[in-house]
């Protein structure tokens, strides 16, 4: 009977798990490290898990050969994957941006499906069961763990990449594959808090806004998005911060972040809504010119960061002093000192190289009967399910073992 070895039981490893244990007559066993399968996965969407993103494309997805990525997302697009999950059982419901959550609002929902799945299709689970090591033997694999060795035809690694440390993000699948010969790029946190310079965010601490982002080297823009933004005690975190990060984290020194509070107004219809407000509330404390229109926290920062005290009434501000105000609201920049790092990273940024795998079947170049999937490949996608997106996608091509 042919025996498949699945290395790591997170979303990727589940799937090419199922996948492979639709073949009859198959051994699947599938290792995982922690005591139980899809850890990680409980945490994700902050614990609602933004399982996928029905506008999926080639574009949301990163890494030196990102056209890697397209034939396994292009057989599994979302639909799909959604298909997939509600044939096993799992409502879903999809919010703005196209993200797909569990309607029941809980990530073990789409865990649960997945082991009953496992159990059902008779995968052999072994939890708190690393692998140590890997060696290649005649007609296929020795892996060895704490208590056995045990023998592969066929060899699915999917230990996902560092990013979640505490949730089990481990380096193992670089170290277990290097040996073999697969080398890996360097590695980044992405989706990440941007840390800054920190003066200005401690005040802010916890202050949510809609801004408008960019992030510049000098004059160029490197990257830049528009959505919330949160406050916090080294920097600015919250999904559009989380967008850029990857930029942030790959992009080098020198970095600066430009958050435009008011992305909807010009810089002229600002001034002209200052200058009214200053004929329509003259005896307004000077330090709440912008209270009502930005955060009442973030306002009098802003005032502060561009200068403006000492008056004591709106009234009392002059034409370029309402000129300033309307510029810091649309131009408060941060020096950028990087990011967090793999603790608090959703995803890493880089990966065992994609050259030495076939993006038809994610069989190894390098050692037949060798497939790799999800995060630990130099894949890595936007916020908002494209990770996820990958995972089953590319787990489920692993799974083929074609
Ligand atoms: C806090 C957080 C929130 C996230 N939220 C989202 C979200 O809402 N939507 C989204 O699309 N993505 C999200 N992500 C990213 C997403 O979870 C990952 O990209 C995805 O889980 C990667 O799947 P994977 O199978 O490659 O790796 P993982 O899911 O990390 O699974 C790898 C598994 O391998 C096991 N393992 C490692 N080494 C060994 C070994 N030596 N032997 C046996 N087992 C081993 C690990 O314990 C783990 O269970 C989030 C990530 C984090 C950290």
């Amino acid at each position: 009977m042919e025996t498949v070895i699945v290395i790591g039981g997170g979303a990727s490893g589940m799937l090419a798990a199922l996948t492979a244990a639709e073949t009859r007559g198959r051994r699947v066993i599938l290792l995982e490290r922690q005591q139980r399968v899809g850890r990680k996965l409980l945490a994700t969407g902050n614990g609602r898990c933004n399982l996928t993103n029905t506008g999926a494309a080639p574009e949301n997805y990163h890494g030196e050969h990102p056209d890697f990525a397209v034939p396994a997302l292009t057989a599994f697009p979302p639909a799909a994957a959604l298909d997939f999950f509600h044939s096993l059982g799992l409502v879903t419901q999809e919010e703005y941006g196209g993200r797909v959550y569990p309607l029941s609002n809980a990530a073990n929902s789409v865990v649960d499906v997945l082991r009953f799945a496992l159990e059902a299709r008779g995968v052999e689970l072994r939890g708190a069961c690393p692998a140590r090591s890997l060696r290649r033997e005649k007609g296929g694999f020795a892996v060895v763990t704490d208590s056995e060795t045990l023998h592969a035809d066929k060899l699915i690694v999917a230990c996902g990449g560092a990013a979640g440390a505490r949730l089990g993000g481990v380096t193992d699948g670089y170290e277990l594959l290097a040996p073999l010969g697969h080398r890996r790029t360097k590695l980044y946190p992405s989706l990440v808090q941007l840390v800054t310079d920190p003066d200005y965010p401690r005040a802010l601490k916890g202050v949510r806004a809609d801004a408008a982002l960019r992030l510049l080297r000098g004059r160029d823009c490197l990257a830049e998005t528009r959505g919330e933004v949160q406050f916090t005690e080294r920097g600015v975190s919250g999904p559009a911060s989380f967008e850029i990060s990857r930029a942030a984290s790959t992009g080098g020194e020198g970095l600066s972040l430009v958050l435009d509070f008011l992305p909807d107004y010009t810089d002229t219809q600002l001034r002209a809504l200052l200058i009214d407000r200053r004929d329509t509330l003259p005896e307004l404390d000077a330090a709440e010119l912008l209270t009502g229109l930005v955060h009442n926290r973030l306002g009098k920062m802003l005032l502060r960061y561009g200068g403006l005290k000492g008056k004591d009434t709106v009234g009392l501000l002059g034409d370029r002093e309402l000129a300033r105000a309307a510029s810091v609201c649309k131009d408060f920049r941060l020096p950028v000192r990087g990011t967090e790092g793999f603790d608090s990273a959703q995803v890493t940024a880089g990966g065992l190289r994609t050259a030495d795998f076939d993006p038809a079947t994610l069989q190894s170049r390098l050692v037949p009967g060798l497939y790799v999937c999800g995060e630990l490949l130099d894949i890595d996608g936007d916020c908002g399910g494209f990770n996820l997106q990958w995972a089953w996608a590319s787990g489920l091509k692993a799974g083929e073992l074609r």
